[in-house]
């Protein structure tokens, strides 16, 4: 049997929007599918060593077998990916004759193999390609295709176009951005999800929520972005605490699959402070990325109410609130349902619960301040502002 003959199923779907998507419980087995069609003979499997632990790599390593594709591995990709992560990938990649990539593993990993993409083609240092610089206009269409498949519901890198990493010579978290780092095709298979730790759930789950949240509210017009994120929001709304509470229900771990796709596929738009405070308070305080969004998140839309009453209203009402009480009113409730979502989580609701120092504070608002985030933020926010959200947060 060849990967195209495989049989077609009836609870998987598979989509273009623009990614090739392919959704549904099981749909892992689909991989060498996707791989034969995007003819790639010896794949560089990309992970790290908690996707191994959980016996997913062995389930990809299997499936290729099976079919007789030839791959390499690269199981040692960090938390939060560096250029060393990057530079090993590489190293692992040329090692093999390798003419593709297969991602698998939550933000990191993905992110990772979007790296060593760049980094097959395109002059090192990865610094050169910073989006903050401009850096994207160096980028090329000419890289390797890579097949992403997430175990996480919540970044979104599977259909976003954007690889993350701290750099040594910019000393931050740099985001090199293009169309081009696009994965060509996504495997969502919610199965990968059902064993996650819940507050993993709970954490990355909020990650999805803060990206369709921060776009639906980004300054700019983009009506595209602002239907999928609503609908991201409501998702999460009914979905999120479902999944934390009852881990193998696959209708709801299923729609925060769709939930995170739509907020990396929304915040093209744009994200906000709140991303822009969680980017700094990742590599100085050490907290997981979706853990610092939920954690400031209440606080920032508070902030916003005043310059985004209208659309912190239709929030609101997607999340549950009845949509015939007046807009000052829905957007308060908008703050509140979101508070006690995180509650809910049985997430830390203020930074010095989550291990933030308070000496920290002025340096977290000075790196939010770099940070490019906060430059779609609905209200316009100078470095005092990051620093009295940090406090208020705190
Ligand atoms: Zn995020």
């Amino acid at each position: 049997m060849t990967p195209f003959d495989l049989p077609v199923s009836p609870i998987i779907t598979e989509m273009s929007w623009p990614t090739r998507i392919v959704l549904g419980p099981g749909a892992l087995a689909r991989l060498p599918l996707q791989v034969a069609r995007l003819g790639m003979k010896r794949p560089l499997v990309v992970t790290d060593q908690g996707v191994v632990k959980a016996g997913l790599a062995a389930r990809v390593y299997d499936l290729l077998a099976g079919f007789g594709i030839r791959f390499q591995r690269f199981e040692d990709v960090n938390p939060n990916p560096t250029d060393r992560d990057a530079a090993g990938g590489l190293a692992a990649y040329r090692a093999g004759d390798c003419d593709g990539l297969v991602a698998i593993g939550g933000g990191s990993s993905l992110d990772a193999a979007k790296l060593v993409q760049v980094l097959t083609t395109h002059e090192p240092p990865l610094s050169r390609y910073d989006d903050a610089a401009g850096g994207d206009r160096y980028l090329k269409d000419d890289m390797p295709p890579l097949i992403a498949i997430p175990t996480t519901a919540g970044t979104g890198s599977e259909v976003g176009r954007s690889g993350v990493a701290t750099l040594p010579d910019t000393g931050r978290k740099t985001v090199i951005f293009s169309p081009y780092l696009m994965p060509k095709a996504a495997i969502c298979d919610p199965e990968l999800t059902v064993k996650l730790p819940p507050h993993i759930t709970a954490a990355t789950g909020m990650d999805a929520f803060t990206h369709c949240l921060e776009a639906y509210l980004a300054s700019g017009f983009h009506p595209l972005a602002d239907a999928v994120a609503i609908d991201g929001i409501r998702r999460v709304a009914r979905s999120l605490p479902v999944a934390f509470h009852t881990p193998e229900d696959l209708a709801a771990r299923t729609d925060m699959m769709i939930a995170a796709m739509q907020g990396a596929m929304a915040f093209q738009k744009g994200l906000g402070a709140c991303h822009a405070l969680a980017h700094a308070l990742t590599p100085i305080s050490g907290l997981h990325h979706g853990l610092a969004n939920a954690v400031v998140l209440p606080t920032v839309m508070e902030w916003n109410r005043s310059a985004a009453a209208a659309r912190l209203a239709r929030v609101a009402v997607a999340m549950g609130e009845d949509a015939r009480a007046g807009e000052e009113e829905l957007a308060a409730r908008a703050v509140d349902r979101v508070r006690r979502l995180s509650l809910e989580l049985q997430l830390p609701v203020r930074l010095r619960d989550a291990g933030v120092r308070e000496e920290d504070l002025p340096r977290i608002a000075g790196k939010a301040f770099e940070d490019a985030s906060h430059q779609t933020n609905p209200r316009r926010c100078e470095e005092a502002d990051l620093l009295e959200l940090a406090r208020a947060a705190f």
